[in-house]
């Protein structure tokens, strides 16, 4: 990997790495609630008197942008990038609720107590950036991917020298398993699997992982798109024997809920991905139809 890019999660659940340009520093992405003390701490020890002066967010998930209103008290003039659909999302109240659910749960499973209070205004996106949309923090420089699938707001991000943030839409990797994570499109998906596939990267990151050994990396695109096949032949196998979503949920679940999984996510969480690609895979095939969030 690029030695201006570096590993600094501060914790479990969420990655999150640092992008140090010769005159800007980027986070792509910031990790779960709970870390960022242990984040900033950290962050604070690589600056070494630099400002941090961007977020990329990946997506608007409580994992992935957990720790955001802790580091803009540290840091008030960062900026937050990230794709429109973010920014709408953190208007609305129920998806803030939401994270801060997620987030609360997630800090008492990995005993990390009770979260330090938190102002929900402090969750916005500063500025929209999309497909082709490029940052330049001095001698780095990072290209903007739309990769929804996950959810419409997914971002890629290509560092140049060719190292990639693929986005939770093509799946995510645990226990060296791709597990799929479309949750509002499996079509979108595949497409955005496509599209990485295509831009054939020297390093890739998947979301909750390092970069990926030369065997992983060699049949990961591979690896997600059956992921994403075998989920949507699942849920569609299961509702043409006639079993409704709850059942469905329940067989998923036994199916999947694996160690991979436990390490990776709360069981809230997990339930929560898991009925919206079932209900995603029935909509899309005229099963059903849901309204689509
Ligand atoms: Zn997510």
């Amino acid at each position: 990997m690029n030695e201006k890019i570096t590993d600094v999660t501060a914790g479990r659940g969420g990655k999150t790495f640092l992008l140090a340009g010769r005159d800007k520093t980027a986070l792509v992405d910031t990790g779960m609630a709970f870390c960022a003390p242990a984040l900033i701490a950290g962050l604070k020890a690589r600056l070494a008197g630099r400002p941090l002066d961007y977020i990329l967010a990946s997506h608007s998930h409580y994992d992935h942008i957990g720790a955001v209103p802790y580091l803009r008290r540290e840091w008030p003039a960062v900026k937050v990038l990230g794709a429109e659909h973010a920014a709408y999302v953190f208007t609305r109240r129920r998806a803030l609720e939401t994270i801060r659910a997620l987030g609360a749960q997630a800090a008492a499973l990995f005993g990390a107590g009770d979260l330090p209070p938190y102002d929900d205004a402090l969750l916005k996106i500063d500025a929209v950036v999309g497909e082709g949309g490029k940052l330049d923090l001095g001698g780095l420089s990072v290209t903007i991917l739309a990769t929804p699938g996950h959810t419409r707001c997914s971002l890629s991000f290509l560092a140049a020298g060719g190292t990639l943030f693929a986005s939770e839409s093509a799946g995510y990797m645990s226990g060296g398993r791709v597990y799929p994570s479309f949750i509002t499109s499996s079509a979108a998906a595949l497409a955005a699997i496509e599209k990485c596939r295509r831009l054939n990267p020297a390093v890739i990151i998947p979301p909750h992982h390092g970069p990926l050994g030369d065997r992983a990396r060699a049949s990961y695109w591979d690896d997600c798109e059956a992921a994403v096949r075998a989920a949507v032949d699942f849920i569609l196998r299961h509702a043409r024997q006639g079993r409704g979503e709850a059942e469905i949920l329940v067989a998923y679940e036994r199916d999947m809920r694996d160690e991979g999984s436990r390490r990776e996510q709360p069981l809230a969480a997990f339930r929560l991905n898991a009925e919206n690609m079932i209900r995603t895979v029935l909509r899309e095939n005229g099963l059903s139809a849901p309204p689509g969030r």
